[in-house]
């Protein structure tokens, strides 16, 4: 049974469930960090990404240059300048995938709260006034996991912490109500990416995003964000970018929590 709460400091970590200590970390001394809902411990282990990276997919690098991936994607003439720009918070490294893991496929929906604050910041810091896309999941897989973890770091753009607050102490393991609508839904169920080689996922064409029937308002000459847990290749973000873009988006760019 996990009993972390947001507004109780002297809880326990949301991730291990070891007490939080409260000597200084460099996690609350650096503001991608503040004071969190883990431990000294899980949150040293997150690795910010700082330093030089891609420009386009922010994959950590030696210098500051388009990668070799992004090079190559930018090469398809269908495809460049599609994506605008990936910021990832986070290196995708052991603690990442554990914590996505527990998160995604062991349904514990109240850890996305862990990164609600950087997500949020990382928002508000570069992408006021861009309006916030969930990557959207088939029904199928939805109705598996209970909740679509793209959709509640979409929501933490403009939910205020109270309303999580009440969420987390009423349930864990579904989603809140949406903050933000939907603006894409998925018409394809693909199988699982693990299941295909790389090779097969940048050769799958179709696009199984399409803009949903719920919404009315014009996409032309409007800024888009896009939010997902990881850019692994970069295939899935820049589909649901391309419908955008199709429809006249000014420019469509992408939050991730890890750089895979
Ligand atoms: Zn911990
Ligand atoms: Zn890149």
């Amino acid at each position: 049974m996990l009993k972390a709460s947001i507004a109780d400091s002297g809880s326990d970590c949301m991730f291990c469930q070891e007490p939080k200590n409260e000597l200084p970390s460099w996690g609350t001394l650096l503001p991608l960090f503040p004071p969190s809902l883990l431990c000294n411990n899980c949150e040293n282990q997150l690795k910010a990404i700082a330093g030089p990276s891609c420009a386009i997919c922010s994959r950590p690098q030696p210098v500051n240059e388009v990668c070799e991936d992004c090079k190559r994607w930018e090469s398809d003439p269908d495809l460049q300048g599609i994506l605008d720009h990936n910021r990832s918070l986070y290196r995708y490294n052991n603690i990442m995938q554990e914590m996505i893991a527990q998160w995604k496929y062991r349904g514990d929906a109240a850890l996305a709260l862990i990164f609600r604050e950087n997500i949020r910041k990382l928002y508000l810091h570069h992408y006021t006034g861009y309006i916030p896309v969930p990557i959207p999941l088939s029904s199928k897989r939805l109705i598996e996991r209970g909740f679509n973890q793209s959709q509640l770091l979409a929501d933490f753009t403009n939910e205020p912490l109270a309303f999580y607050e009440k969420w987390q102490l009423l349930t864990r393991k579904s989603s809140p109500v949406p903050a933000v609508l939907p603006l894409l839904e998925r018409t394809i169920h693909e199988e699982k990416q693990s299941k295909k080689s790389r090779r097969e996922r940048l050769l799958a064409k179709e696009n199984p995003f399409q803009l949903s029937s719920a919404f009315k308002f014009s996409v032309n000459s409007k800024n888009f964000i896009l939010l997902d847990d990881i850019y692994t290749t970069g295939t899935t973000l820049r589909k649901a970018a391309k419908r955008l873009k199709e429809h006249g988006a000014k420019s469509v760019c992408a939050i991730t929590l890890a750089r895979g």
